[in-house]
């Protein structure tokens, strides 16, 4: 193997193996470090997200739906279906098996785009030098042109309520239960906390989760988080808002959690305790004494627009950086990079960065909230469309929810999509390319959308912007 790289990238994950691959696909020579061990110790690219994230969540939501709607949703399609019931065991194979897939996917591409795979850890030293160390310890030094840092980011640990495993885990842990808890603790009701707890909810948990900010998804449109909340509360889910929890110690098989919200102290008994109180950025011995590069006030590695650090040919990029934390907004920015570094054109607009979450209904959004369109002082113009009123989503069985559509009122353009209801987040696509081309919403009115389709929501919410729906009442 080679010793000199012109780009060597560190972490393999959904920032990190993208950069390799244009990289090779840009022709220059690139290898890519990455040190994920899974519990069994066998190294894997992808990360998090295709280890412990984005898939195997997703699995587990798809199967815990599925299960759902066969006891709950079934009979009303006249499908009679007798002594539903779940293979947790199974569940977990299917789960396992496409992470598996996945991931060795990454090896098959990165042959295909000619970068050399190297597992183990690596450490930027000085002049563009990395260390690398393989399982055995061995080390090596290899030089590059350009390093692009991509470390990704690790769950919070929060001090009242350490990890504590089998009992007090983190999404990870929750992604492997092996059964169904009876009582289930979520603490945090962002994203990962969302789906988690969905996840459990529909195997039959029951689920408390406490968040300590007063507002439900603070960051989403508020129509768009109150019409969510209605749906989770009508699902079982118990979401205690203003709830900040002091404590947690394990006692005996149960979890003993400590929160207190406005009325005071209160006590809560489960048997497990998922902590998904956010993520923070990790680059734990990947930096040298002297290398340059500076991580900021909360441990982010700081970079300009394009991800160039403060050191020249050395970028970082994906969760280790500013901005939200999303397998696609590291993609992007990791695909930017080694376009750059190419001598190409690069940009992410991270004004077109969108937002899912795979509940049921799905959330998801582009641009700006109605909230904060408002507080820019721009007059704007609101048009939302139903999907009681969707003939495919009554078909579907799933009339739930809307697509709303925030709009300028002086040049038309489009400031905001938010959408809550079936394939939520297909169906935002459609919103994040109109964006991309800074649509207006007349040129979504004059796009044809086939019927019956949901996409004809976006379509018919871009008419009720001025009050042009066909398919509603333009209330
Ligand atoms: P990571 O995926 O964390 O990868 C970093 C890699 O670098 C890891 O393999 C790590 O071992 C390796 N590494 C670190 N330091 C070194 C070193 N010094 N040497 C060698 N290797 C090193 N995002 C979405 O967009 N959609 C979702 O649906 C979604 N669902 C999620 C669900 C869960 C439960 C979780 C936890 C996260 C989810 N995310 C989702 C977030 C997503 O997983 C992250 O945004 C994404 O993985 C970040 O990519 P990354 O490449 O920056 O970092
Ligand atoms: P996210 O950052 O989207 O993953 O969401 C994490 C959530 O956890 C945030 O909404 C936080 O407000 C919440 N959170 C963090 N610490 C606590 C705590 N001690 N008690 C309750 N909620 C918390």
């Amino acid at each position: 193997m080679a010793d000199f790289f012109d780009v060597i990238v560190i972490g393999g994950g959904p920032a990190g193996y993208p950069a390799a691959i244009r990289a090779g696909q840009n022709r220059l020579t690139v290898a890519c470090i990455d040190e994920w061990r899974n519990r069994d110790g066998s190294y894997a690219f992808g990360g998090t997200c295709l280890n412990a994230g984005c898939i195997p969540s997703k699995a587990l939501l798809e199967s815990t739906e599925l299960y759902h709607r066969a006891r709950e949703e079934f009979a009303v399609h006249g499908i009679k279906m007798e002594g539903v019931s779940v293979d947790v065991a199974q569940m977990q194979k299917r789960k396992a098996g496409i992470v598996k897939a996945s991931t060795q996917g990454i090896l098959a591409l990165f042959k295909g785009a000619g970068v050399t795979a190297l597992q183990g850890h690596g450490k930027l030293l000085s002049g563009r030098r990395v260390e690398f160390t393989a399982a055995d310890g061995a080390k090596r030094e290899l030089t590059a042109k350009h390093v692009i840092l991509a470390s990704g980011s690790v769950p919070v640990e929060l001090k009242c309520a350490p990890f504590k495993a089998p009992h007090i885990i983190d999404s990870q842990g929750a992604l492997e239960l092996d059964s169904v808890p009876k009582r289930l603790g979520v603490i945090g009701a962002g994203v990962i906390g969302l789906e988690l707890g969905s996840v459990w909810r529909r195997l039959g948990s029951e689920v408390t989760v406490l968040e300590a900010l007063p507002e439900f998804l603070a960051i989403a449109d508020q129509q768009l988080a109150k019409e969510a909340a209605r749906h989770f509360k009508k699902q079982g889910l118990d979401i205690r808002l203003g709830a900040k929890v002091t404590g947690a110690r394990v006692a005996g098989d149960a979890v003993e959690v400590a929160y207190e919200d406005a009325k005071g102290a209160h006590s809560l008994s489960v048997d497990r305790l998922i902590v998904a109180a956010g993520r923070r950025p990790y680059s734990a011995d990947l930096l040298a004494d002297g290398t340059g590069v500076e991580l900021d006030e909360h441990g982010f590695i700081k970079v300009d627009q394009h991800c160039r650090t403060a050191v020249e040919g050395v970028w970082a990029v994906g969760d280790c950086v500013r901005g939200p934390m999303l397998a696609h907004k590291g993609k992007e920015e990791g695909v930017m990079t080694a376009d750059l570094i190419a001598g190409r054109f690069g940009e992410v607009n991270y004004k077109t960065v969108p937002s899912v979450i795979y509940t049921a209904p799905e959330i998801a959004w582009v641009g700006q909230t109605e909230e904060q369109v408002k507080s820019s002082g721009r007059p704007y113009k609101v048009g939302v469309f139903p999907f009681l009123a969707s003939g495919r989503a009554r078909a579907m069985e799933q009339a739930q929810g809307f697509a709303k559509i925030v709009a300028a009122r002086d040049d038309d353009e489009i400031l905001g999509v938010h959408i809550v209801g079936p394939m939520a987040g297909e169906l935002i696509a459609e919103a994040v390319l109109a964006m991309e081309y800074s649509a207006s919403t007349e040129d979504l009115q004059r796009t044809i959308h086939a019927h019956p389709t949901l996409s004809e929501a976006v379509h018919e919410a871009a008419l009720a912007a001025d009050k042009r729906a066909i398919d509603s009442l333009n209330r």
